[in-house]
């Protein structure tokens, strides 16, 4: 007879195994926090300090990362080896869909990896003129607009675009029509309209400012926004959707989260697509935040050739924790003109989300969403944990794989057994 403890151990055991796999594959996964990444970073900032005659505060000062984007192929080259055929590719590119890189983010490059996620997530490439099967607006953006710049496809919260701007451009950017080719902050006329629309319909609790970034507006804008959704009684909490923790971090100065904080509840949700870009920048970014009360959740995009990995995803949800930055969605790719090469099957998805349940803490795990075509809503998908089910059971089964019969009774009312 085996005793409780024995078993456990050989539980223990089991377990252990399960795991085996993604503890090696994670040793080849780069993280911004490994010393090869580090090393690079270093190396490419140097060039670029030379390059721009900047110092070290003119580096840690957003204003000046943002001023000093790279736009243009000699600068990128400097840190990039780019054969002659690419270098054209990417200003060809880059005359139909607009093209920018913080000098930041840029030092995350790989110089030599013409598959480097980051390269893949931020410069352009020729696969973006070769199919145009996708939309301008998949998500029926322009039918979904009553008032202002607000885009309004739920019954108690919605969306306020507040610019086209951004620290970076994404190549898998869903709202690329919209980013032309200059930086324009929407018109106060256009964000006045909107909260007046706001004012008017006491069931919006939720506002979400969006863009573009919303952080690549000013303090006293982004104040001022702020300033008057809280005028407004019914408006319960309000959510920054903002790129720059990764792309950008220096964004995140003790001036802008004393300002924000004064207007709580505040959230904000960023968007990282790969564990190469939580670097000590990123999480002293995080951390700010939420050190300052400002929840930050984060909504990947399933991206082809980037994240569609299992381990991938595993490792970046965790190390999302560790700068303490909650997984909330996994976005499924949508069929945008010019970013097709980025779309993966739903399969890809399901198969991250099955080896995500019960491998990794529950708080890593971020719910997987398609985007129902023409704006109809975001749709989860899981993989099936109920198999099937008859009058009085369902037939479940457990992240192993175990089929369970687990009875299922209609629910008694309290009062009648209470
Ligand atoms: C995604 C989105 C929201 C927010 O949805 P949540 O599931 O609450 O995060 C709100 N309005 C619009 C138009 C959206 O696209």
């Amino acid at each position: 007879m085996l005793t409780g403890r024995q078993i456990s151990l050989n539980r223990a055991d089991e377990l252990k195994n399960t795991i085996n796999d993604y503890l090696i594959a994670r040793d080849g996964i780069p993280t911004g926090m490994s010393e090869d990444v580090r090393k690079q970073f270093e190396i490419s900032k140097a060039v670029l300090l030379k390059h721009f005659g900047a110092t070290e505060k003119d580096w840690n000062d957003f204003k000046w990362q943002l001023s000093n984007r790279i736009t243009d192929v000699k600068t990128l080259s400097l840190i990039l080896d780019l054969s002659e055929e690419e270098k054209k590719e990417i200003q060809s590119v880059g005359d139909k869909y607009r093209w920018a890189v913080s000098p930041y983010y840029a030092c995350l490059l790989d110089p030599k990896d013409k598959y480097d996620p980051i390269r893949l997530l931020s410069i352009p490439a020729s696969v973006e003129l070769d199919n145009n099967s996708g939309d301008a607006d998949p998500m029926g953006e322009e039918y979904t607009n009553p008032a202002g710049t607000i885009t309004r496809r739920y019954p108690d919260r919605l969306i306020i675009n507040t610019t086209n701007e951004c620290a970076m451009y994404c190549r898998h950017c869903q709202r690329r029509r919209n980013i032309g080719e200059n930086d324009t902050a929407t018109h106060d006329k256009d964000i006045l309209e909107s909260i007046e629309y706001i004012r008017n319909n006491p069931e919006v609790r939720d506002v979400l400012l969006t863009g573009g970034d919303v952080l690549a507006l000013s303090d006293s804008r982004l104040e001022w926004i702020l300033a008057e959704l809280r005028t407004i009684p019914h408006v319960e909490i309000i959510r920054i959707g903002s790129r720059t923790p990764v792309t950008m971090p220096q964004r995140i100065t003790d001036d802008l989260v004393n300002m924000i904080k004064k207007y709580h509840p505040i959230y904000l949700n960023t968007h990282f697509n790969h564990p190469k870009e939580i670097t000590p920048e990123a999480k002293a970014a995080c951390e700010k935040l939420a050190n300052n009360g400002i929840p930050v959740g984060n909504q990947a995009v399933l991206l082809n050739g980037i994240n569609n990995n299992k381990f991938v995803m595993r490792l970046m949800n965790q190390e999302l924790l560790k700068i303490r930055c909650r997984p909330y969605y996994i976005f499924h790719a949508k069929h945008v003109q010019g970013t097709e090469h980025f779309n993966t099957s739903v399969d890809d998805g399901l198969e991250i989300m099955e080896y995500l349940r019960g491998f990794t803490s529950g708080m890593a795990i971020p719910t997987y969403i398609v985007n129902a075509p023409k704006g109809q809503g975001k749709t989860p998908l899981m993989p099936q944990y109920m198999l099937s089910r008859g009058t009085d059971y369902v037939m479940i089964r457990t992240w192993e794989g175990k089929v369970i019969k687990y009875e299922n009774h209609p629910t008694k009312n309290i009062r009648e057994i209470y």
